[in-house]
Protein backbone atom coordinates (compact mmCIF):
# COMPACT_ATOMS: atom_id res chain seq x y z
CA UNK A 1 0.00 0.00 0.00
CA UNK A 2 1.68 3.41 -1.12
CA UNK A 3 1.71 5.81 1.52
CA UNK A 4 -0.77 8.33 1.61
CA UNK A 5 -2.22 10.58 3.92
CA UNK A 6 -4.47 8.56 6.87
CA UNK A 7 -7.73 8.86 6.82
CA UNK A 8 -10.79 6.92 9.06
CA UNK A 9 -12.03 5.66 5.91
CA UNK A 10 -8.48 3.85 5.42
CA UNK A 11 -8.44 2.60 8.64
CA UNK A 12 -11.28 0.88 8.61
CA UNK A 13 -10.78 -0.99 5.44
CA UNK A 14 -7.23 -1.63 6.41
CA UNK A 15 -8.98 -3.32 9.61
CA UNK A 16 -11.68 -5.38 7.70
CA UNK A 17 -8.62 -6.61 5.41
CA UNK A 18 -6.42 -7.68 8.88
CA UNK A 19 -9.31 -9.50 9.83
CA UNK A 20 -10.35 -11.31 6.86
CA UNK A 21 -13.80 -9.56 6.79
CA UNK A 22 -14.53 -9.58 2.94
CA UNK A 23 -12.46 -12.51 1.86
CA UNK A 24 -15.30 -15.62 1.78
CA UNK A 25 -17.03 -13.68 -0.94
CA UNK A 26 -18.02 -14.77 -4.17
CA UNK A 27 -18.35 -13.07 -7.35
CA UNK A 28 -20.13 -14.24 -10.42
CA UNK A 29 -19.24 -11.59 -12.55
CA UNK A 30 -22.89 -9.91 -12.63
CA UNK A 31 -24.58 -8.69 -10.21
CA UNK A 32 -27.09 -11.27 -8.73
CA UNK A 33 -28.82 -12.40 -5.59
CA UNK A 34 -27.29 -14.79 -2.80
CA UNK A 35 -27.31 -18.46 -5.17
CA UNK A 36 -25.15 -16.57 -7.95
CA UNK A 37 -23.17 -14.95 -5.17
CA UNK A 38 -22.59 -18.74 -3.97
CA UNK A 39 -22.06 -19.74 -7.33
CA UNK A 40 -19.68 -17.88 -8.64
CA UNK A 41 -15.54 -17.79 -8.08
CA UNK A 42 -14.04 -16.53 -5.29
CA UNK A 43 -14.04 -12.75 -5.16
CA UNK A 44 -10.48 -11.38 -6.58
CA UNK A 45 -11.17 -7.62 -5.56
CA UNK A 46 -9.62 -7.26 -1.40
CA UNK A 47 -12.37 -4.30 -1.69
CA UNK A 48 -14.92 -3.53 -4.05
CA UNK A 49 -16.23 0.25 -3.59
CA UNK A 50 -18.84 2.54 -6.14
CA UNK A 51 -19.39 5.80 -7.08
CA UNK A 52 -23.33 5.70 -7.45
CA UNK A 53 -24.16 9.51 -9.26
CA UNK A 54 -28.02 9.73 -10.27
CA UNK A 55 -28.26 10.88 -13.56
CA UNK A 56 -29.90 13.70 -13.08
CA UNK A 57 -27.20 16.12 -14.39
CA UNK A 58 -23.76 16.74 -14.30
CA UNK A 59 -21.26 15.72 -12.44
CA UNK A 60 -19.59 18.76 -9.97
CA UNK A 61 -16.36 19.35 -8.00
CA UNK A 62 -18.04 17.48 -4.87
CA UNK A 63 -18.82 14.33 -7.04
CA UNK A 64 -14.94 14.61 -7.78
CA UNK A 65 -14.34 14.33 -4.50
CA UNK A 66 -16.61 11.27 -4.05
CA UNK A 67 -14.95 9.68 -7.39
CA UNK A 68 -11.35 9.98 -6.18
CA UNK A 69 -12.19 8.74 -2.64
CA UNK A 70 -13.98 5.62 -4.30
CA UNK A 71 -11.76 5.14 -7.02
CA UNK A 72 -8.84 5.73 -5.23
CA UNK A 73 -9.39 3.28 -2.22
CA UNK A 74 -10.14 0.67 -4.78
CA UNK A 75 -6.83 1.45 -6.14
CA UNK A 76 -4.67 1.93 -3.00
CA UNK A 77 -6.07 -1.79 -1.49
CA UNK A 78 -5.92 -3.72 -4.20
CA UNK A 79 -9.91 -3.64 -4.98
CA UNK A 80 -12.52 -2.57 -7.33
CA UNK A 81 -14.38 0.72 -7.71
CA UNK A 82 -17.95 0.44 -9.86
CA UNK A 83 -19.49 3.28 -11.76
CA UNK A 84 -23.29 2.25 -11.17
CA UNK A 85 -26.06 4.33 -12.15
CA UNK A 86 -28.63 5.34 -9.35
CA UNK A 87 -31.71 5.56 -11.79
CA UNK A 88 -34.79 4.55 -9.75
CA UNK A 89 -35.89 7.57 -10.11
CA UNK A 90 -37.31 7.92 -13.56
CA UNK A 91 -38.44 11.24 -13.98
CA UNK A 92 -35.55 13.45 -13.70
CA UNK A 93 -33.11 11.14 -15.60
CA UNK A 94 -31.58 11.37 -19.00
CA UNK A 95 -29.22 9.35 -21.51
CA UNK A 96 -27.35 12.59 -21.98
CA UNK A 97 -26.08 12.89 -18.33
CA UNK A 98 -25.16 9.21 -18.57
CA UNK A 99 -22.98 9.90 -21.51
CA UNK A 100 -21.61 13.56 -19.67
CA UNK A 101 -21.15 11.52 -16.17
CA UNK A 102 -19.27 8.68 -18.40
CA UNK A 103 -16.86 11.13 -19.73
CA UNK A 104 -16.21 13.05 -16.70
CA UNK A 105 -15.21 9.85 -14.69
CA UNK A 106 -12.80 9.21 -17.32
CA UNK A 107 -11.33 12.35 -17.70
CA UNK A 108 -10.42 12.66 -13.94
CA UNK A 109 -8.35 9.22 -14.74
CA UNK A 110 -10.64 6.53 -13.36
CA UNK A 111 -11.82 3.52 -15.04
CA UNK A 112 -14.54 0.82 -14.12
CA UNK A 113 -12.82 -1.33 -16.11
CA UNK A 114 -10.43 -3.33 -13.92
CA UNK A 115 -8.70 -6.66 -13.70
CA UNK A 116 -10.34 -7.33 -17.55
CA UNK A 117 -14.10 -6.62 -16.98
CA UNK A 118 -16.32 -3.93 -16.83
CA UNK A 119 -17.99 -2.86 -13.75
CA UNK A 120 -20.20 -0.23 -15.19
CA UNK A 121 -24.05 -0.80 -13.51
CA UNK A 122 -27.47 0.40 -13.81
CA UNK A 123 -29.48 0.26 -10.48
CA UNK A 124 -32.53 -0.23 -12.62
CA UNK A 125 -31.17 -3.80 -13.97
CA UNK A 126 -31.94 -4.72 -10.38
CA UNK A 127 -35.70 -3.47 -10.50
CA UNK A 128 -36.59 -7.47 -10.94
CA UNK A 129 -34.66 -8.96 -8.02
CA UNK A 130 -35.82 -5.66 -6.05
CA UNK A 131 -39.73 -6.77 -7.13
CA UNK A 132 -38.99 -10.10 -5.63
CA UNK A 133 -37.19 -8.95 -2.19
CA UNK A 134 -40.40 -6.61 -1.79
CA UNK A 135 -42.62 -9.85 -2.11
CA UNK A 136 -40.29 -11.84 0.36
CA UNK A 137 -40.62 -8.88 2.82
CA UNK A 138 -44.47 -9.07 2.69
CA UNK A 139 -44.68 -12.70 3.14
CA UNK A 140 -42.44 -12.37 6.19
CA UNK A 141 -44.68 -9.60 7.76
CA UNK A 142 -42.25 -6.87 7.23
CA UNK A 143 -44.00 -4.78 4.76
CA UNK A 144 -47.49 -3.58 3.95
CA UNK A 145 -49.63 -1.66 1.53
CA UNK A 146 -50.24 1.67 3.48
CA UNK A 147 -53.64 3.33 1.42
CA UNK A 148 -53.24 6.72 3.90
CA UNK A 149 -52.98 9.42 1.90
CA UNK A 150 -49.31 11.64 1.91
CA UNK A 151 -50.84 13.81 4.46
CA UNK A 152 -51.98 11.14 6.78
CA UNK A 153 -48.77 9.74 6.53
CA UNK A 154 -46.63 12.66 6.84
CA UNK A 155 -49.23 13.65 10.29
CA UNK A 156 -48.94 10.24 11.73
CA UNK A 157 -45.25 9.81 11.54
CA UNK A 158 -44.87 11.79 14.52
CA UNK A 159 -41.20 13.63 15.14
CA UNK A 160 -38.27 13.95 17.26
CA UNK A 161 -40.26 14.59 20.75
CA UNK A 162 -43.35 12.40 19.15
CA UNK A 163 -43.60 8.99 18.55
CA UNK A 164 -45.63 8.03 15.22
CA UNK A 165 -48.83 6.11 15.79
CA UNK A 166 -49.44 2.74 13.67
CA UNK A 167 -51.65 3.08 10.14
CA UNK A 168 -54.80 1.38 10.31
CA UNK A 169 -53.58 -0.47 7.02
CA UNK A 170 -50.78 -1.80 9.33
CA UNK A 171 -52.45 -4.98 10.30
CA UNK A 172 -53.16 -6.33 6.99
CA UNK A 173 -51.84 -10.03 6.20
CA UNK A 174 -49.08 -10.77 4.27
CA UNK A 175 -51.55 -12.45 1.69
CA UNK A 176 -53.85 -9.25 1.55
CA UNK A 177 -50.09 -7.34 1.13
CA UNK A 178 -49.14 -9.46 -1.50
CA UNK A 179 -52.50 -8.92 -3.66
CA UNK A 180 -52.51 -5.18 -3.08
CA UNK A 181 -49.08 -5.17 -4.35
CA UNK A 182 -49.38 -6.80 -7.27
CA UNK A 183 -52.03 -4.50 -8.06
CA UNK A 184 -49.59 -2.25 -7.78
CA UNK A 185 -47.33 -3.65 -10.09
CA UNK A 186 -49.92 -4.08 -12.85
CA UNK A 187 -51.15 -0.71 -13.03
CA UNK A 188 -54.59 -1.18 -10.98
CA UNK A 189 -54.41 2.47 -8.71
CA UNK A 190 -53.44 5.38 -9.68
CA UNK A 191 -50.10 7.14 -8.79
CA UNK A 192 -49.68 8.23 -5.07
CA UNK A 193 -52.64 6.02 -3.89
CA UNK A 194 -50.92 3.77 -1.79
CA UNK A 195 -47.32 2.82 -1.13
CA UNK A 196 -45.64 -0.30 0.02
CA UNK A 197 -44.27 0.50 3.71
CA UNK A 198 -41.65 -0.97 5.76
CA UNK A 199 -42.97 -2.70 8.89
CA UNK A 200 -40.67 -1.77 11.41
CA UNK A 201 -40.87 0.32 14.58
CA UNK A 202 -43.90 3.68 14.52
CA UNK A 203 -41.98 4.72 17.69
CA UNK A 204 -38.33 4.22 16.64
CA UNK A 205 -36.68 7.21 18.25
CA UNK A 206 -35.00 7.83 14.52
CA UNK A 207 -37.57 9.30 12.64
CA UNK A 208 -36.04 6.90 9.30
CA UNK A 209 -37.01 3.61 11.22
CA UNK A 210 -40.64 4.88 11.05
CA UNK A 211 -42.07 2.24 8.62
CA UNK A 212 -40.17 4.14 5.62
CA UNK A 213 -41.54 3.35 2.13
CA UNK A 214 -39.92 0.91 0.15
CA UNK A 215 -42.29 1.48 -3.31
CA UNK A 216 -44.49 4.09 -5.18
CA UNK A 217 -46.67 4.10 -8.10
CA UNK A 218 -45.25 6.45 -10.78
CA UNK A 219 -46.14 6.20 -14.04
CA UNK A 220 -43.35 7.57 -16.12
CA UNK A 221 -41.18 6.26 -18.54
CA UNK A 222 -37.72 4.94 -17.61
CA UNK A 223 -34.76 5.87 -19.56
CA UNK A 224 -33.99 2.06 -19.93
CA UNK A 225 -36.77 0.10 -18.86
CA UNK A 226 -38.98 2.50 -20.71
CA UNK A 227 -42.56 1.42 -19.70
CA UNK A 228 -42.21 -1.59 -17.90
CA UNK A 229 -42.85 -0.44 -14.92
CA UNK A 230 -45.35 1.60 -12.91
CA UNK A 231 -43.98 1.38 -9.61
CA UNK A 232 -40.33 2.55 -8.28
CA UNK A 233 -38.60 1.75 -5.39
CA UNK A 234 -37.60 4.16 -3.49
CA UNK A 235 -33.86 5.48 -2.96
CA UNK A 236 -33.32 4.23 1.07
CA UNK A 237 -34.61 1.11 -0.30
CA UNK A 238 -32.79 0.16 -3.48
CA UNK A 239 -29.08 1.45 -2.22
CA UNK A 240 -28.54 -0.99 0.18
CA UNK A 241 -29.67 -3.66 -2.06
CA UNK A 242 -27.96 -2.18 -5.25
CA UNK A 243 -24.69 -2.58 -3.43
CA UNK A 244 -25.26 -6.37 -2.23
CA UNK A 245 -25.73 -7.29 -4.93
CA UNK A 246 -22.37 -5.71 -6.15
CA UNK A 247 -20.72 -7.78 -3.51
CA UNK A 248 -19.64 -3.57 -1.94
CA UNK A 249 -18.08 -4.27 0.85
CA UNK A 250 -17.40 -0.25 1.86
CA UNK A 251 -20.20 1.85 0.32
CA UNK A 252 -19.43 4.76 1.48
CA UNK A 253 -22.00 8.74 1.18
CA UNK A 254 -21.86 11.85 2.57
CA UNK A 255 -22.70 12.32 6.17
CA UNK A 256 -26.58 13.78 5.27
CA UNK A 257 -26.91 9.61 5.08
CA UNK A 258 -25.99 8.93 8.44
CA UNK A 259 -29.29 8.43 10.06
CA UNK A 260 -30.30 6.47 6.91
CA UNK A 261 -27.64 3.99 7.86
CA UNK A 262 -29.92 1.38 10.89
CA UNK A 263 -32.37 1.61 7.68
CA UNK A 264 -29.44 0.22 5.25
CA UNK A 265 -28.72 -2.19 7.53
CA UNK A 266 -32.19 -3.16 7.79
CA UNK A 267 -32.85 -4.24 4.68
CA UNK A 268 -29.42 -6.01 3.76
CA UNK A 269 -30.35 -7.89 7.48
CA UNK A 270 -33.97 -8.94 6.81
CA UNK A 271 -32.73 -9.84 3.27
CA UNK A 272 -29.72 -12.15 4.42
CA UNK A 273 -31.81 -13.78 6.81
CA UNK A 274 -34.80 -14.42 4.47
CA UNK A 275 -31.60 -16.65 1.92
CA UNK A 276 -32.06 -13.16 -0.65
CA UNK A 277 -28.60 -11.98 -0.42
CA UNK A 278 -25.82 -13.43 0.92
CA UNK A 279 -22.79 -12.28 3.88
CA UNK A 280 -20.98 -10.98 4.49
CA UNK A 281 -22.82 -8.24 3.42
CA UNK A 282 -21.92 -4.09 2.61
CA UNK A 283 -21.67 -1.39 4.87
CA UNK A 284 -22.19 2.32 5.16
CA UNK A 285 -19.81 4.85 5.73
CA UNK A 286 -20.15 8.28 5.93
CA UNK A 287 -17.82 11.73 4.89
CA UNK A 288 -18.38 15.29 5.05
CA UNK A 289 -19.15 16.18 1.70
CA UNK A 290 -17.52 19.20 -0.02
CA UNK A 291 -18.10 22.54 0.09
CA UNK A 292 -16.34 24.50 -1.83
CA UNK A 293 -16.48 28.94 -1.15
CA UNK A 294 -18.02 30.90 -4.01
CA UNK A 295 -19.49 27.73 -5.57
CA UNK A 296 -22.31 25.77 -5.44
CA UNK A 297 -22.48 21.59 -5.21
CA UNK A 298 -26.02 20.97 -6.10
CA UNK A 299 -26.93 19.87 -9.48
CA UNK A 300 -30.30 20.81 -9.06
CA UNK A 301 -29.21 24.41 -8.84
CA UNK A 302 -26.74 24.19 -11.42
CA UNK A 303 -29.60 23.00 -13.96
CA UNK A 304 -31.29 25.93 -12.73
CA UNK A 305 -28.42 27.96 -13.75
CA UNK A 306 -27.97 26.04 -17.23
CA UNK A 307 -31.98 25.97 -17.79
CA UNK A 308 -32.35 29.84 -16.91
CA UNK A 309 -29.19 31.01 -19.02
CA UNK A 310 -27.16 32.32 -16.60
CA UNK A 311 -24.53 30.48 -17.85
CA UNK A 312 -23.83 29.45 -21.59
CA UNK A 313 -24.50 25.40 -20.63
CA UNK A 314 -23.26 22.64 -18.13
CA UNK A 315 -19.33 23.19 -19.45
CA UNK A 316 -19.57 27.50 -19.32
CA UNK A 317 -16.30 27.52 -17.94
CA UNK A 318 -17.42 29.29 -14.46
CA UNK A 319 -19.46 26.43 -13.53
CA UNK A 320 -18.32 24.19 -10.99
CA UNK A 321 -19.29 20.95 -13.13
CA UNK A 322 -16.35 18.83 -14.24
CA UNK A 323 -16.89 19.71 -17.56
CA UNK A 324 -16.78 23.32 -16.55
CA UNK A 325 -14.12 22.73 -15.24
CA UNK A 326 -12.48 21.19 -17.68
CA UNK A 327 -13.12 23.74 -20.24
CA UNK A 328 -12.09 26.74 -17.95
CA UNK A 329 -8.55 24.77 -17.93
CA UNK A 330 -8.31 22.45 -15.00
CA UNK A 331 -6.31 19.10 -15.39
CA UNK A 332 -7.68 15.98 -14.06
CA UNK A 333 -4.04 15.94 -12.01
CA UNK A 334 -4.86 18.98 -10.16
CA UNK A 335 -8.44 18.27 -9.09
CA UNK A 336 -6.96 15.04 -7.95
CA UNK A 337 -4.63 16.89 -5.82
CA UNK A 338 -6.97 19.20 -4.58
CA UNK A 339 -8.94 15.88 -3.38
CA UNK A 340 -5.94 14.62 -1.62
CA UNK A 341 -4.97 17.74 0.01
CA UNK A 342 -8.02 18.47 1.33
CA UNK A 343 -8.49 15.01 2.82
CA UNK A 344 -11.64 12.86 3.93
CA UNK A 345 -13.05 13.52 7.22
CA UNK A 346 -16.30 13.26 9.14
CA UNK A 347 -17.41 17.24 9.35
CA UNK A 348 -18.89 19.65 8.09
CA UNK A 349 -16.36 22.12 6.90
CA UNK A 350 -15.99 24.85 4.04
CA UNK A 351 -12.96 24.61 1.71
CA UNK A 352 -11.49 28.17 0.57
CA UNK A 353 -11.31 28.01 -3.64
CA UNK A 354 -7.83 29.18 -3.18
CA UNK A 355 -7.06 25.48 -2.36
CA UNK A 356 -8.31 24.46 -5.54
CA UNK A 357 -6.33 26.97 -7.33
CA UNK A 358 -3.34 26.43 -5.63
CA UNK A 359 -3.38 22.63 -6.77
CA UNK A 360 -3.97 23.74 -10.44
CA UNK A 361 -0.65 26.19 -10.07
CA UNK A 362 1.29 23.70 -8.51
CA UNK A 363 0.17 21.34 -11.61
CA UNK A 364 0.51 23.72 -14.16
CA UNK A 365 3.89 25.66 -13.13
CA UNK A 366 6.08 22.53 -14.47
CA UNK A 367 3.73 21.68 -17.28
CA UNK A 368 2.52 25.06 -19.24
CA UNK A 369 4.60 26.67 -22.03
CA UNK A 370 5.63 30.31 -21.31
CA UNK A 371 4.59 33.03 -23.29
CA UNK A 372 3.59 36.42 -23.49
CA UNK A 373 0.86 37.96 -24.14
CA UNK A 374 -0.28 41.65 -23.90
CA UNK A 375 -4.60 41.65 -22.57
CA UNK A 376 -5.22 45.18 -22.77
CA UNK A 377 -2.83 46.79 -25.32
CA UNK A 378 -1.03 50.13 -26.12
CA UNK A 379 1.51 51.14 -29.11
CA UNK A 380 5.13 51.19 -27.85
CA UNK A 381 7.02 53.19 -30.93
CA UNK A 382 10.65 52.86 -30.99
CA UNK A 383 11.46 56.06 -32.69
CA UNK A 384 15.49 55.47 -33.22
CA UNK A 385 15.25 52.24 -35.02
CA UNK A 386 16.26 52.86 -38.28
CA UNK A 387 19.01 55.38 -36.64
CA UNK A 388 20.20 51.82 -34.42
CA UNK A 389 19.62 49.08 -37.32
CA UNK A 390 20.08 50.94 -40.40
CA UNK A 391 16.37 50.26 -41.95
CA UNK A 392 12.81 50.45 -40.52
CA UNK A 393 12.33 47.13 -41.75
CA UNK A 394 14.63 45.08 -39.89
CA UNK A 395 13.43 43.02 -37.71
CA UNK A 396 15.75 41.48 -34.25
CA UNK A 397 15.25 38.37 -33.09
CA UNK A 398 14.84 37.18 -29.83
CA UNK A 399 14.25 34.13 -28.04
CA UNK A 400 13.39 32.39 -24.90
CA UNK A 401 13.17 29.12 -23.17
CA UNK A 402 9.50 27.70 -23.67
CA UNK A 403 10.02 26.88 -20.10
CA UNK A 404 12.68 28.25 -17.24
CA UNK A 405 13.32 25.07 -15.41
CA UNK A 406 13.09 22.69 -18.35
CA UNK A 407 15.14 23.35 -21.14
CA UNK A 408 14.40 20.20 -23.17
CA UNK A 409 10.95 22.06 -23.83
CA UNK A 410 13.37 24.67 -26.43
CA UNK A 411 13.04 27.62 -26.78
CA UNK A 412 10.30 30.44 -28.69
CA UNK A 413 11.38 32.72 -31.10
CA UNK A 414 10.03 35.85 -31.83
CA UNK A 415 11.05 39.18 -32.69
CA UNK A 416 11.38 42.97 -31.76
CA UNK A 417 10.80 45.43 -34.28
CA UNK A 418 10.10 49.34 -34.25
CA UNK A 419 6.35 49.01 -32.83
CA UNK A 420 5.13 46.70 -30.34
CA UNK A 421 2.30 46.26 -28.10
CA UNK A 422 2.68 46.85 -24.21
CA UNK A 423 0.19 46.62 -21.62
CA UNK A 424 -1.81 49.71 -21.15
CA UNK A 425 -0.98 49.58 -17.44
CA UNK A 426 2.50 49.65 -18.24
CA UNK A 427 2.61 53.46 -19.25
CA UNK A 428 1.67 56.19 -16.42
CA UNK A 429 2.14 59.78 -17.90
CA UNK A 430 2.05 61.53 -14.15
CA UNK A 431 4.02 58.10 -12.40
CA UNK A 432 3.15 57.15 -8.58
CA UNK A 433 6.00 56.83 -5.95
CA UNK A 434 7.91 53.81 -6.72
CA UNK A 435 5.83 52.96 -9.94
CA UNK A 436 9.11 52.11 -12.48
CA UNK A 437 7.39 51.17 -15.70
CA UNK A 438 6.94 53.61 -18.72
CA UNK A 439 7.01 57.23 -18.05
CA UNK A 440 7.57 60.29 -20.15
CA UNK A 441 10.11 63.17 -18.86
CA UNK A 442 8.32 65.77 -17.36
CA UNK A 443 8.85 68.40 -14.94
CA UNK A 444 8.77 67.22 -10.79
CA UNK A 445 6.46 68.71 -8.31
CA UNK A 446 10.04 70.91 -7.17
CA UNK A 447 9.81 72.23 -10.99
CA UNK A 448 13.15 70.11 -11.93
CA UNK A 449 13.34 68.09 -14.65
CA UNK A 450 12.65 64.44 -14.56
CA UNK A 451 14.26 61.76 -17.00
CA UNK A 452 11.45 59.60 -19.07
CA UNK A 453 12.17 56.64 -16.99
CA UNK A 454 14.64 53.57 -18.41
CA UNK A 455 12.89 49.78 -19.08
CA UNK A 456 13.95 46.65 -19.83
CA UNK A 457 11.81 44.76 -22.57
CA UNK A 458 11.87 41.40 -21.75
CA UNK A 459 14.19 39.32 -23.74
CA UNK A 460 15.27 42.54 -25.77
CA UNK A 461 16.68 45.71 -25.18
CA UNK A 462 16.24 48.40 -22.20
CA UNK A 463 14.34 51.58 -23.84
CA UNK A 464 13.87 54.79 -22.34
CA UNK A 465 10.63 56.68 -23.01
CA UNK A 466 11.10 60.09 -24.69
CA UNK A 467 6.95 60.73 -24.99
CA UNK A 468 3.81 60.50 -25.57
CA UNK A 469 0.58 60.62 -28.57
CA UNK A 470 -2.45 61.59 -27.66
CA UNK A 471 -5.27 62.13 -29.81
CA UNK A 472 -7.90 65.10 -29.96
CA UNK A 473 -9.81 64.45 -26.97
CA UNK A 474 -6.12 64.06 -25.00
CA UNK A 475 -6.21 60.06 -24.42
CA UNK A 476 -3.30 58.34 -25.09
CA UNK A 477 -3.05 56.88 -28.23
CA UNK A 478 0.94 55.54 -28.53
CA UNK A 479 4.03 55.63 -26.24
CA UNK A 480 7.46 57.08 -27.76
CA UNK A 481 10.53 55.69 -26.52
CA UNK A 482 14.40 55.08 -28.01
CA UNK A 483 15.95 52.06 -27.93
CA UNK A 484 19.60 51.99 -26.22
CA UNK A 485 22.17 49.97 -28.32
CA UNK A 486 24.13 47.18 -26.60
CA UNK A 487 21.61 46.48 -24.09
CA UNK A 488 20.02 42.99 -25.92
CA UNK A 489 19.60 40.30 -23.29
CA UNK A 490 22.21 37.83 -23.38
CA UNK A 491 24.42 39.28 -24.76
CA UNK A 492 27.78 40.70 -23.01
CA UNK A 493 27.41 43.90 -21.06
CA UNK A 494 23.10 43.95 -21.46
CA UNK A 495 23.48 45.05 -17.54
CA UNK A 496 25.85 47.89 -18.10
CA UNK A 497 22.57 50.08 -18.14
CA UNK A 498 19.91 49.54 -15.25
CA UNK A 499 17.01 49.37 -15.04
CA UNK A 500 14.35 48.92 -12.37
CA UNK A 501 11.44 47.53 -14.07
CA UNK A 502 11.26 45.04 -16.47
CA UNK A 503 7.71 44.79 -19.29
CA UNK A 504 6.32 42.27 -21.56
CA UNK A 505 5.79 43.10 -24.92
CA UNK A 506 4.73 41.33 -28.15
CA UNK A 507 5.42 42.95 -31.58
CA UNK A 508 2.65 44.39 -33.41
CA UNK A 509 4.53 42.97 -36.95
CA UNK A 510 4.18 39.04 -35.46
CA UNK A 511 1.87 39.37 -32.39
CA UNK A 512 -1.69 37.30 -33.26
CA UNK A 513 -4.98 38.53 -32.26
CA UNK A 514 -6.51 36.19 -29.55
CA UNK A 515 -10.25 36.81 -27.80
CA UNK A 516 -9.60 36.38 -24.55
CA UNK A 517 -11.88 35.35 -22.04
CA UNK A 518 -11.32 36.76 -18.62
CA UNK A 519 -13.24 34.94 -15.73
CA UNK A 520 -14.17 35.83 -12.51
CA UNK A 521 -15.99 33.87 -9.43
CA UNK A 522 -19.48 33.24 -10.23
CA UNK A 523 -20.91 34.10 -6.74
CA UNK A 524 -19.94 37.76 -5.04
CA UNK A 525 -20.80 35.61 -1.62
CA UNK A 526 -18.48 33.05 -0.12
CA UNK A 527 -21.96 30.62 0.49
CA UNK A 528 -23.83 31.73 -2.17
CA UNK A 529 -27.40 29.49 -1.03
CA UNK A 530 -26.08 29.97 2.67
CA UNK A 531 -29.48 30.17 4.84
CA UNK A 532 -32.00 29.48 2.14
CA UNK A 533 -30.92 32.35 0.10
CA UNK A 534 -31.50 32.91 -3.12
CA UNK A 535 -28.03 31.78 -5.12
CA UNK A 536 -29.70 33.80 -7.90
CA UNK A 537 -29.49 37.23 -5.75
CA UNK A 538 -25.73 37.24 -5.55
CA UNK A 539 -24.71 36.41 -9.19
CA UNK A 540 -21.90 38.61 -10.24
CA UNK A 541 -22.40 40.79 -13.04
CA UNK A 542 -18.97 40.61 -14.13
CA UNK A 543 -18.10 37.44 -13.90
CA UNK A 544 -17.44 36.98 -17.71
CA UNK A 545 -15.53 39.99 -19.52
CA UNK A 546 -14.08 39.24 -23.12
CA UNK A 547 -10.95 41.36 -24.63
CA UNK A 548 -8.92 41.34 -27.92
CA UNK A 549 -5.35 40.82 -26.46
CA UNK A 550 -2.13 40.07 -28.50
CA UNK A 551 -0.31 36.89 -28.23
CA UNK A 552 3.01 36.10 -29.35
CA UNK A 553 3.65 33.89 -32.70
CA UNK A 554 4.39 31.14 -30.58
CA UNK A 555 0.61 30.42 -30.22
CA UNK A 556 0.07 30.17 -33.83
CA UNK A 557 0.56 26.14 -32.88
CA UNK A 558 -1.55 26.29 -30.18
CA UNK A 559 -4.25 23.26 -29.81
CA UNK A 560 -7.56 23.54 -28.23
CA UNK A 561 -7.10 22.68 -24.43
CA UNK A 562 -3.00 23.48 -24.65
CA UNK A 563 -2.47 25.72 -21.79
CA UNK A 564 0.05 28.28 -21.40
CA UNK A 565 1.52 30.65 -18.25
CA UNK A 566 1.21 34.10 -20.06
CA UNK A 567 4.20 35.50 -18.31
CA UNK A 568 2.68 38.53 -15.55
CA UNK A 569 -0.64 37.21 -16.32
CA UNK A 570 -1.46 33.64 -15.66
CA UNK A 571 -2.72 30.50 -16.54
CA UNK A 572 -4.23 30.45 -19.92
CA UNK A 573 -6.14 27.52 -22.17
CA UNK A 574 -7.30 27.64 -25.65
CA UNK A 575 -10.80 27.45 -25.19
CA UNK A 576 -12.03 23.59 -26.04
CA UNK A 577 -14.75 24.22 -28.71
CA UNK A 578 -14.48 27.93 -30.04
CA UNK A 579 -10.48 27.77 -30.77
CA UNK A 580 -9.37 27.49 -33.61
CA UNK A 581 -5.50 27.85 -35.48
CA UNK A 582 -6.01 31.35 -36.89
CA UNK A 583 -8.92 32.42 -34.44
CA UNK A 584 -6.90 32.06 -30.86
CA UNK A 585 -9.37 32.04 -28.36
CA UNK A 586 -8.28 31.80 -24.61
CA UNK A 587 -9.67 31.03 -21.26
CA UNK A 588 -8.06 32.48 -18.22
CA UNK A 589 -7.88 29.58 -15.63
CA UNK A 590 -6.49 31.78 -12.97
CA UNK A 591 -3.47 34.05 -12.37
CA UNK A 592 0.29 33.83 -10.84
CA UNK A 593 -1.06 34.57 -7.24
CA UNK A 594 -3.71 33.94 -5.01
CA UNK A 595 -6.53 36.13 -5.80
CA UNK A 596 -9.13 34.37 -3.86
CA UNK A 597 -7.66 35.04 -0.14
CA UNK A 598 -9.60 37.79 1.44
P1 LIG B 1 -26.76 16.71 -5.74
O1 LIG B 1 -27.41 17.05 -4.45
O2 LIG B 1 -25.82 17.74 -6.28
O3 LIG B 1 -27.74 16.24 -6.77
P2 LIG B 1 -26.30 14.07 -5.03
O4 LIG B 1 -25.60 13.60 -3.83
O5 LIG B 1 -27.77 13.95 -5.01
O6 LIG B 1 -25.80 15.51 -5.39
P3 LIG B 1 -25.57 11.89 -6.62
O7 LIG B 1 -25.57 11.76 -8.08
O8 LIG B 1 -26.53 11.06 -5.86
O9 LIG B 1 -25.79 13.40 -6.34
O10 LIG B 1 -24.11 11.72 -6.03
C1 LIG B 1 -23.27 10.64 -6.30
C2 LIG B 1 -22.25 10.54 -5.21
O11 LIG B 1 -21.53 11.75 -5.07
C3 LIG B 1 -22.94 10.26 -3.89
O12 LIG B 1 -22.31 9.15 -3.29
C4 LIG B 1 -22.71 11.51 -3.10
O13 LIG B 1 -22.49 11.21 -1.76
C5 LIG B 1 -21.47 12.11 -3.72
N1 LIG B 1 -21.49 13.56 -3.60
C6 LIG B 1 -22.41 14.41 -4.08
N2 LIG B 1 -22.13 15.68 -3.73
C7 LIG B 1 -20.98 15.64 -3.01
C8 LIG B 1 -20.17 16.63 -2.36
N3 LIG B 1 -20.48 17.92 -2.38
N4 LIG B 1 -19.05 16.20 -1.72
C9 LIG B 1 -18.72 14.91 -1.71
N5 LIG B 1 -19.44 13.93 -2.29
C10 LIG B 1 -20.56 14.28 -2.93
MG1 LIG C 1 -28.51 11.70 -4.85
MG1 LIG D 1 -29.02 15.40 -3.98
Amino acid sequence: VPAKPQNFLRGIIERDLAAGTYAGRHWAGTPGDAAHQAAGAPDPARIRTRFPPEPNGYLHVGHAKSICLNFGLARDYGGICHLRFDDTNPEKEEQEYVDAIKAAVQWLGFDWKAQGTSHLFFASDYFDFMYRAAEALIGAGLAYVDEQTPEQMRATRGDFNTPGTDSPFRARTPEQNLARFREMRDGLHADGAMVLRSKIDMASPNINLRDPALYRIKRATHHNTGDRWCIYPMYSYAHPIEDALENISHSICTLEFEDQRPFYDWVLDRLCELGLLAQPRPHQYEFGRLNLTYVITSKRKLKQLVDEKHVAGWDDPRMPTIAGLRRRGYTPEAIQLFCERIGVAKDYSWIDYSTLDGALRDDLEGKAPRAMAVLEPLKLILTNWKEVFGSEAHLEPCSAPAHPQRPELGTRDFSLGPELWIEQDDFKEVPLKGYHRLSPPRFGDDGAKVEGTLVRLKYGYVVQCTGVKKNFAGEVEAVYAKLIPDTKSGTPGADAVKTKGVITWVGVHDALPAEVRLYDRLFTEAQPDAGGRDFLSVLNPASKKVVTGYVEPSLASAKPDDKFQFERHGYFVADAKDHAPGAIVLNKITGLKDGWAK
